[in-house]
């Protein structure tokens, strides 16, 4: 590979004059989605970043009329095998950095992905027709979960760029923006701006985040690519299609000895969580729902989770205690270890059951592919009414023993039918 261009030029940008479209039309194209894995296999979110990508770009492509792609950017030891997969899922072109040394530290792999986000050379492969004048891509995806979210933060700070983390909605459009620093006060067009769209106050609230050029010519900067951490589980991915075809690009990273000093892997093993879902039919999670009385509620789920016997999930706040409760309940179950979501586990059982709980995009991101889904909650207008396959309004106090009650009895009846 050639050398990285050097950006120092980079943030100093012609001068462009108030009023007129902000398109960065020729230095920034593409969208690069990095790619996780685990053990030879893409990791499901990653399969989904590039199903967005590929509706993104289907869509860009046909109202900006051009050629730009959707570019999967693969770090691993013993990665290449990987590159098909990413075609067939929707990606245009793979750069792939395959080296022993590329096993998931964030200082090395940071440094690889912003040079392959700076570097020219891969572009005479995948599009030529943009290679003189590209500088870098446009968008970039990561995934939101553990390594992506630490990844893309590391990653746009090197690229010296914004981000947006905890995605869940994304459009691209031309946005009239006016605004004191970034336009000096005056209305100007941002063409081909990613609306990120980012889920707050337990989804009831939608941000959206923009990452905007300085067109003030005091402050005159860039601010490309425009990139984002995105939930695992709120796009679909493409079906497999094993006729597409693409570009794959081999990278060679430029990793030094003092890099490699900093940080050693001495040994590396998936640690397995304490709480097994997997082995049960049915999942009781709890929510902030309890907090009337919170010792009383915790044990009317535990019994509820014995006489269905299931296992027991919690939802974000309920892992950070925030009610008292005695130290036996509180040990056990407000754990992070039983957080179902996008923070904690994906889980999809045949019933799941959702307490008290309302029902955030990113709870929903981990358990939404449950069979059955029962929610019993006061407000009827809570967002898991909608993923509810039946939705009990009440409260916890008054519902639950019901329902431990009436479970009891079937139950029997159940264990009578089979002895007869
Ligand atoms: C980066 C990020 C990652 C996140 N990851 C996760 C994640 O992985 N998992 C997760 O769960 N959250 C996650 N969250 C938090 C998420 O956005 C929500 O804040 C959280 O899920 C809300 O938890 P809750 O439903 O318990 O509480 P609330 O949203 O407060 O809901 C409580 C519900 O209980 C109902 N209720 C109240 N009293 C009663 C009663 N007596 N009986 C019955 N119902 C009652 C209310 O009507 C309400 O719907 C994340 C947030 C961020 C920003």
């Amino acid at each position: 590979m050639p050398e990285v261009p050097n950006r120092d030029s980079f943030a100093k940008q012609e001068t462009k004059s108030p009023g007129t479209s902000s398109d960065a039309e020729c230095k920034y194209r593409h969208i690069y989605v990095v790619i996780e894995h685990e053990e030879g296999k893409p990791l499901p979110v990653s399969l989904e970043m590039l199903g967005e990508a590929r509706r993104l770009m289907d869509r860009f492509n046909e109202k900006y009329p051009s050629e730009e792609k959707v570019v999967a950017v693969v770090l691993g030891n013993n990665v290449r095998k990987l590159c098909e997969e990413m075609l067939y899922f929707g990606a245009d072109a793979v750069i792939y950095a395959d080296s022993p040394e590329l096993n998931s530290r964030n200082l090395i792999d940071t440094k690889v992905i912003s040079s392959i986000a700076k570097d020219i050379a891969p572009i005479k492969e995948i599009s030529p027709e943009y290679y003189a004048s590209f500088q870098r891509p446009r968008y970039m995806f990561f995934a939101a979960d553990n390594i992506g979210r630490q990844l893309s933060s590391t990653v746009m700070a090197d690229l010296e760029s914004g981000l947006a983390s905890d995605i869940n909605k994304l459009v691209i459009n031309d946005l009239e923006i006016k605004h004191e620093h970034k336009t000096k006060g005056k209305p100007i067009v941002y063409k081909k701006t990613l609306e990120m769209y980012r889920p707050d106050f337990s989804g009831f609230l939608w941000t959206t985040i923009l990452c905007l050029d300085n067109h003030n010519p005091a402050i005159q900067r860039d601010y490309h690519p425009q990139a984002c951490s995105i939930i695992p589980g709120v796009f679909s991915q493409l079906s497999k299609d094993t006729k597409r075809k693409g570009v794959i690009v081999n990278y060679a990273p430029n990793i030094s000895e003092t890099d490699l000093n900093k940080v050693k892997v001495l040994s590396r093993r998936i640690v397995k969580s304490a709480v097994d879902f997997d082995s049960y039919k049915c999942v009781v999670s709890f929510g902030r729902g309890i907090k009337n009385l919170p010792e009383g509620n915790t044990k009317l789920i535990e019994k509820l989770a014995q006489a269905l016997d299931a296992e027991i999930g919690v939802s974000l706040p309920i892992s950070k205690k925030p009610y008292e409760v005695s130290e036996g309940l509180s040990s056990k179950y407000f754990v992070p270890d039983r957080v179902i979501g996008t923070s904690g586990r994906k889980v999809s059982p045949l019933l799941y059951l959702a307490v008290g709980i309302s029902g955030a995009v990113q709870h929903l991101a981990g358990m939404k592919d449950s069979n059955f889904i029962v929610s019993i909650n006061l407000d009827e207008n809570a967002p898991i009414k909608d993923e509810s396959d039946i939705f009990i309004k009440g409260s916890i106090e008054e519902v639950l023993p019901t329902l431990i009650e009436e479970v009891r009895v079937q139950r029997a009846e159940m264990v009578m039918n089979v002895k007869e």
